[in-house]
């Protein structure tokens, strides 16, 4: 039975799909089959996996149901990985399901049908808490948050943290926070570190040990179409990823 886990926070740029990318490709690398979905419209999992972001086969018409769940699948340049790609065209879905009955269950039900299939599924959302993450955590077991190590780092959490509870008070019980990951830390700056206490503080023993530092490659990558365990293997980001990706599987809940 595939874990479905959401890399979430509405809070754009904080490197929601920087992780996604790369956590699963260190699932993938440490033997794990992952498949990783991407629910964003501005669809950079796709284009950083080195995959079209122009397929007709892509998430919007996978959930619209004009192409099949199977079909949809693209194998990645990483062994063990496979991919939804997004498009463009998935902005559309939100008004298009407006007053549609269970269109919070769209993903939920694509997913159903490869649970047997891949250990890990990961899914990227967008940087909104509207029906794209709803459909997103409603299909998860737990979601991690990233934070990006700045000065408001915890601002805006409240909401996403209050639509967890949402879900969890209704449409998907078992939803739960996966872990905290802080990413982009800075060494040099002095704040830095009072951010990670500030965090520490408030998600307590579900912020992840592993810190992502900011690197040069880990920016560089996706220009490549490259998750950074291919485009600079030896390089700090990619030794980090993989020490998240042991992290995650030794603690999860
Ligand atoms: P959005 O909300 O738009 O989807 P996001 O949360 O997915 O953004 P990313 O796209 O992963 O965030 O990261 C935002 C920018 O910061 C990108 O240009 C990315 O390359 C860069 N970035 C992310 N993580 C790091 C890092 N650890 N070091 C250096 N640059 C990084
Ligand atoms: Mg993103």
């Amino acid at each position: 039975m595939s874990k479905i886990i959401s890399i979430a926070n509405q809070k754009g740029g904080v490197g929601k799909t920087t992780t996604a990318i790369n956590f699963v490709a260190s699932l993938a690398f440490l033997g794990h089959e992952t498949l990783i979905v991407d629910m964003d419209p501005q669809s950079n999992t796709t284009s950083g996996l080195g995959l079209d972001k122009n397929s007709s086969e892509n998430i919007y018409r996978m959930l619209i149901g004009e192409t099949q769940v199977e079909d949809t699948i693209k194998k990645t340049s990483i062994d063990w990985l496979d991919a939804i790609p997004s498009n463009i065209d998935l902005i559309a879905a939100e008004v298009e399901f407006a007053d549609k009955p269970g269109r919070e269950n769209l993903l939920t039900n694509c997913l159903t049908k490869l649970k047997n299939i891949y250990k890990y599924i990961v899914i990227d959302c967008p940087p909104t808490l509207g029906f794209l993450t709803i459909n997103s955590l409603v299909a998860s077991k737990s979601v991690i948050i990233p934070i990006q190590c700045e000065y408001y780092a915890l601002e805006g959490l409240g909401q996403l943290l209050k639509t967890i509870e949402l879900i969890k008070g209704g449409l998907n019980p078992k939803l739960a926070i996966e872990g905290v990951l802080i990413t982009m830390y800075d060494s040099r700056l002095n704040l830095a570190n009072l951010v990670i206490d500030e965090v520490r503080k408030y998600f307590k023993e579900k912020v992840y040990d592993t810190i992502i530092p900011r690197t040069v490659r880990l920016a560089e990558a996706p220009s490549y179409g490259k998750p950074i365990i291919t485009y600079d293997k030896s390089s700090r980001g990619s030794e980090v990823y993989i020490e998240l990706a042991n992290e995650f599987l030794k603690k999860q809940i």
